[in-house]
């Protein structure tokens, strides 16, 4: 069985006025290292023969350039047309990407990969749970699946269960038949984590669904809020050879999910800036941990919004550690001041001017980490230590701390830019609160000035009425 590997995988907030360009992409060919650390599990399927061509990453951001996507597209068309003939094509994506002046980006590369390998070949694509699927994507696709886990723990399973599926089908000549559910509701993913209630009860309803046989695959995206395209919304998929049986089962998955749709709550504290400072500054245990979420990297904000800084600045904290704000300018102005200088200078908000404006603060270089592409400065007001990055850099590591030597358990409060806690950031945490605050990927979800998505959609139209409409696509 010959089967290609490719994708194109971001999640791109339309709110972010930060463009994601073609070297914001991580590319990756069968020949790189990189490869085997994708895809370990290949060699457990000895009856395939695997096919690299590329697969591009990039870290959540703004919408991707036009031209960008365009070349990207262009060498996995030409590569999997040099393959052919092929009997399946697995497709490593995210699903919530957005290229400027496109509504349906997952919807254009899959028809276009249609186009090229023709109507026999099995395409099986494995999704983030953060993808708002269209019709269009599902009509070109056999095979859809995604995780089942927010934070995201599931990440390999989810690559080999598309994979699995995909080598199943061609061994047993099935052609899977897909229920969709559209599910009118769009919440951020702070809100729907598997950890709690109700995405936790949600999400497990999925393997009792899953027979093996009628019922081969079920997925439940949440879908990606902070995307004002008409295709945003929640959504289930079942596929299966039996109709009957995958149509209940995305329904039932579907009503779930709405039922539900006012039960999802933070999982921590969500207050004010100003209210998460202060009370991380009562409490007894440290470090307590905030999230910035506001401005959050890892789902699409820019990360140099300023407004979290400003406040700290201003309520004077005697202890906190802030990470991060990407300003290569700053940093090297910090280097080139050296260990120890005195510094007066404004950082942030230079690449979100949407939602910040430079800050100015005076300080002293605390620690310089200087090596690689991405060299980073800690910068030291008071009792406030800055890390000031030449990249956009989510921190979910404790060893990225111990990198710049900052023990997190020896500091009052950390505040980072993420929404839900990674794992290793909530072990870390004696206590932590979820901060309100501005910039592209903004909580309060209400708020944000959608145009084009399809209403009535809950909770924009909270008081809309809806019962699941199956559609075998
Ligand atoms: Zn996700």
């Amino acid at each position: 069985m010959r089967i290609a590997i490719a994708g194109i995988a971001t999640e791109s907030c339309t709110f972010s006025p930060l463009p994601t360009r073609l070297d914001d992409f991580r590319l990756t060919h069968a020949r790189d290292p990189q490869f085997a650390q994708l895809y370990p599990f290949l060699k457990k399927y000895p009856d395939g023969e695997f096919f690299g061509t590329v697969t591009a990453k990039a870290m959540p951001g703004g919408p991707v350039e036009a031209s960008a996507y365009a070349v990207l597209k262009a060498e996995i068309l030409e590569r999997l047309d040099r393959l052919r003939p092929l009997d399946g094509l697995y497709l490593d994506m995210h699903g919530a990407m957005n290229v400027s002046g496109m509504d349906d980006a997952e919807g254009e590369f899959f028809t276009a990969i249609r186009m090229t390998l023709g109507p026999d070949c099995l395409l099986s694509a494995s999704y983030d749970l953060h993808g708002n699927v269209s019709e269009r994507a599902m009509a070109a696709l056999d095979i859809i699946t995604g995780y089942r886990t927010a934070p995201h723990i599931d990440v390999l399973q989810t690559r080999e269960r598309a994979v699995r599926l995909l080598l199943r089908c061609l061994r047993e000549g099935i052609r899977p038949r897909k229920a969709f559910v559209k599910i009118p509701v769009g919440l951020p993913g702070e809100m729907t984590s598997t950890e709690w209630a109700p995405g936790r009860s949600i999400y497990r309803a999925i393997e009792p669904e899953v027979d093996g046989e009628r019922v081969m695959d079920a997925t439940i995206q949440v879908g990606y809020v902070w995307a004002d395209e008409p295709r945003m919304t929640a959504c289930t998929i079942a596929i299966g050879i039996d109709i009957a049986a995958i149509s209940q089962a995305a329904r039932r998955l579907a009503q779930r999910y709405w039922d539900h749709r006012a039960d999802f709550r933070f999982g921590v504290e969500a207050r004010s800036v100003d209210d998460c400072i202060r009370l991380a500054m009562q409490e007894k245990d440290q470090p307590v941990l905030i999230s910035d979420a506001g401005d959050n990297p890892t789902a699409g904000g820019v990360g140099d919004v300023t407004y979290f800084l400003e406040r700290a600045l201003t309520l004077q904290p005697p202890d906190l550690v802030y990470a991060s704000i990407p300003d290569a300018e700053a940093v090297q102005r910090c280097l080139r001041a050296g260990l120890g200088a005195a510094i007066e200078l404004e950082i942030g908000g230079k690449l979100d001017r949407r939602h910040a404006s430079p800050l100015p603060v005076r300080g002293r270089v605390n620690f310089i980490k200087a090596d690689g592409e991405n060299p980073q400065v800690v910068l030291r007001v008071d009792g406030i230590r800055i890390i000031l990055t030449a990249r956009r850099t989510p921190f979910h590591y404790r060893r990225q701390l111990l990198d710049l030597n900052i023990k997190p358990e020896a500091h009052r409060i950390i505040a980072v830019k993420v929404g839900y806690l990674v794992p290793e950031l909530n072990a870390i945490a004696r206590r932590n609160f979820l901060a309100l605050s501005p910039g592209a990927v903004n909580q309060d979800i209400t708020s944000l000035p959608f145009k084009r998505i399809t209403r009535p959609c809950y909770p924009f139209d909270p008081d809309m009425k809806w019962s699941p409409r199956v559609q075998l696509i």
